[in-house]
């Protein structure tokens, strides 16, 4: 029996059932999900799992789908159509389709709402009378930011958290040790004029752009430090800049509601934009062999 999806006010079969790569569910892991288990055609704890999906909602703020009466509707008819006695139903609520751009679309983006259905829930019985056998594991959720990965959902959070302080980007720290910023690596000038930015751990992405900064800053003979700075350490900074494919090197000349400095781009960070923008000038066919 072929499946039956609901995606966005249609029901399709399954294979048929698509979701625009546009949709920040598959950009940015900006959304939020439910499995239900369905048990002689009925749900499990049906209450519970909305509550739960409406507060997965409410903490993203992203707006629901639909009503609770019409949610319900939608499951009701995915469990139907798929003949569902045991089994799961999955619903998937997207923050929509909007160009890929980190902060929030506008509130007209309409969330997305995926609902599909499985046959058979859990293990068998043997599995259980058997009992299992785990592994242990250090907790990395999520501790990898060195991978780049489309799970950016706390990426576009803090995105929109500077967006809506009418900030360019927001400055990250952990226990007070700047790692990088949403969407580019962040750097400082230290008042003798060394330029420190974070070594490449699992805190930071390797910015390629950060690599290529190093790079030019060291062959036009500054001192470069890979080391962590602490947002105390930045803000007495003699700099602060950042680094990224789309930033280039952008000067930053307020933390909050402290001035950088003396408040204006420095110097150092000029000359390295202005040197990368001259690498960038250079680029040539042979480019595509480097
Ligand atoms: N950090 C993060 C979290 C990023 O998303 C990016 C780039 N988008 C960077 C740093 C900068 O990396 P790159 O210079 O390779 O663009």
């Amino acid at each position: 029996m072929s499946h039956i999806a609901y995606v966005n006010g249609r029901y399709l079969p399954q294979r048929l059932a698509q979701v625009n790569i546009e949709d920040r569910g598959y950009q940015f892991a900006d959304g939020v999900y439910e499995v239900m288990c369905i048990w002689n055609g009925v749900p499990a704890d049906y209450a519970a799992h909305v509550v739960r999906l409406n507060r997965s909602l409410k903490e993203l703020r992203m707006a629901a789908p639909a009503s609770d009466g019409a949610l319900r509707l939608i499951i009701q008819e995915v469990v139907r159509r798929n003949l569902v006695e045991k089994g799961t139903v999955y619903i998937q609520v997207n923050r929509g389709v909007s160009p890929r751009a980190h902060p929030f679309p506008s509130p007209n983006v309409k969330p997305s709402l995926i609902v599909t259905a499985k046959h058979g829930a859990g293990p068998p019985e043997s599995v259980a009378e058997a009992g299992v056998k785990v592994i242990a594991l250090p907790d990395l959720r999520w501790k990898r930011c060195d991978i780049k990965t489309v799970g950016l959902l706390p990426n576009t959070l803090a995105k929109q958290a500077a967006s809506e302080a009418k900030a360019f980007e927001a400055l990250l720290h952990l226990d007070g040790t700047v790692t990088e910023a949403s969407s580019s690596n962040a750097w400082m000038v230290t008042p003798d004029k060394t330029i420190v930015t974070h070594p490449t751990t699992n805190s930071i992405l390797g910015g390629v752009t950060r690599a290529t900064v190093i790079k030019i800053a060291r062959d036009a003979g500054y001192e470069v430090e890979e080391r962590a700075f602490t947002l105390k350490e930045a803000l007495k900074a003699k700099e602060v800049f950042l680094t990224g494919t789309t930033t280039f090197v952008m000067p930053v000349v307020q933390i909050d509601e402290q001035t950088v400095a003396n408040g204006s781009p420095g110097t150092i960070a000029l000359d390295l934009r202005q040197r990368y923008r001259a690498y960038m000038d250079s680029l040539t066919e042979a480019a595509w062999n480097a």
